[in-house]
């Protein structure tokens, strides 16, 4: 039944009608619960209340799937209001974007130009910018362009998807340029033929990646609720003399907040992603899909409750 509903929200994910519908009717069902509001002024309060607690955040201007130069440039536009804003407010935060949302599926001139754009104003701000993993079939292209782009910025970094075979390859082929890597178990459906069907073996296949990265004495983000997977960090990087100083742990908004403050309490890092905008709708379905309890939020949203 789980996997049933899962594939359900992974489905509904990517539905462009709804996801065009979500943006003109504003965070609906429960969505609250993980994205910090449509604005900016409501994104800065969030990261001010969480930088209090002691919290590093990466805010995600939310935005997939754009069919249009305008929208893309204007997905932009709103990346550079929110750097513009981090430092303005000297919040502790990075910013996190989704190159589909920059013009991907259109051209990677659009890509390069709307990147370049972004980076020359967070390099004047000081904020780092990650660029985050979509499917599969984006992998390649993502990984093309911020390798253009590392060349000439530093405050670059980007995702590697442990449920992917290929992804031991590109820990290696990554490794020439020191890159600050965001590492996670990995959210899209994707086919057998190109990702690990079974939990135990993303999971494996995690912790195999988390030590090559941190090994090589690259910067490595371990995003994940996943206590086994922390739990794993905290000794590898132990046993190995890794200082605190080369890794954090990244959890999302509104999931094991709990943990997330008993982490900064045993003196770790701790980024939250916080995602704000009104292109909500695909980002909280692929939160549902991961786990289905989250469904009672949805309802008791419908109910008005
Ligand atoms: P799981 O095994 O899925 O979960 C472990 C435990 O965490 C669960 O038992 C549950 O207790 C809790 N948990 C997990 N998810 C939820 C939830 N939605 N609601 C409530 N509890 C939950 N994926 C990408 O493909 N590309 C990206 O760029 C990307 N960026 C990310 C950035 C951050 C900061 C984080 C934390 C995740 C990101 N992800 C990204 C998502 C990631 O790939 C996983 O889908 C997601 O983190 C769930 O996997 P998990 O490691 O938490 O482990």
């Amino acid at each position: 039944m789980e996997q049933i509903l899962r594939n359900f929200f992974l489905f509904l994910s990517k539905n462009r009608f709804f996801t065009k519908l979500a943006k003109k009717y504003g965070l609906r069902f429960g969505a609250g619960r993980f994205v910090a509001g449509e604005t900016i002024p409501n994104a800065v309060d969030t990261i001010q209340k969480l930088n209090d607690k002691g919290m590093s955040v990466t805010i995600d201007h939310l935005g997939e799937f754009i069919d249009s130069k305008k929208e893309a440039r204007e997905a932009a536009d709103g990346c550079i209001e929110a750097i513009k804003a981090i430092g303005e407010h000297h919040l502790d935060s990075q910013l996190s974007l989704k190159l589909t949302s920059m013009g991907l599926d259109i051209s990677e001139e659009l890509v390069m130009e709307n990147m370049r754009r972004i980076l020359d104003v967070a390099e004047k701000e000081d904020v780092f910018v990650t660029i985050d993993m979509e499917d599969h079939d984006r992998c390649d292209k993502t990984l093309e362009i911020f390798k253009k782009l590392r060349a000439d910025y530093d405050h670059i970094g980007t995702v590697l998807q442990a449920y992917l075979y290929r992804v031991a390859e590109d820990v290696q082929d990554l490794n020439q340029y020191d890159p600050n890597l965001r590492l996670v178990k990995g959210a899209y459906k994707e086919s057998p033929k190109v990702a690990f069907p079974e939990k135990k073996d993303v999971d494996e296949n995690y912790k195999k990646i988390i030590k090559m990265h941190l090994l090589n004495g690259n910067y490595t983000a371990v995003a994940t609720h996943d206590d086994a997977i922390i739990e794993y960090t905290k000794r590898l990087v132990e046993e190995n003399n890794i200082s605190n100083d080369q890794f954090e742990f990244q959890m999302l908004y509104g999931i094991r907040v709990e943990r997330q403050e008993e982490l900064v309490k045993e003196g770790y890092k701790m980024r939250v992603y916080v995602p704000y905008g009104n292109d909500w709708y695909g980002y909280f379905m692929r939160r549902l899909a991961e786990r289905p309890a989250n469904v009672a939020f949805v309802l008791k949203g419908v109910l008005g409750k």
